[in-house]
């Protein structure tokens, strides 16, 4: 498996508007003076869901939580939580370190 060990995003010098994704222009401003970050791999849990039936190539991760994690910068994105054994444990709050990009998924973080 092909893993990322940062986490991109994109940064807007006209406005500072930080995403965490990879774009060619600002989604806020529309400028195109962007430039490509390494967001902070530290996030805390913004809001989650626990997903108990997968569809696709997730069908076999299921059941798992799905969050939106807010790293130190304040920007959120929608990661998978991983190595979670007891849903019952997690709360909005929590603290999750950047695991790494899953080429299929996205983001995934761990506790
Ligand atoms: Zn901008």
């Amino acid at each position: 498996m092909n893993v990322t060990e940062t986490l991109p995003g994109t940064h807007c010098k006209q406005c500072n508007f930080k995403v965490a994704e990879v774009v060619q222009s600002c989604p806020s401003c529309g400028s195109e003076s962007v430039e490509m970050i390494d967001l902070k791999h530290n996030g805390i849990i913004h809001s989650f869901t626990v997903v108990y039936v997968g569809f696709g190539h997730m069908a076999d991760r299921a059941p798992y939580v799905l969050a939106i994690v807010q790293t130190e910068e304040h920007v959120k994105l929608t990661t998978v939580i991983e190595d979670v054994t007891d849903f019952s444990t997690v709360k909005i709050g929590d603290k999750v370190r950047f695991k790494n990009v899953d080429p299929k998924i996205g983001p995934v973080f761990h506790y």
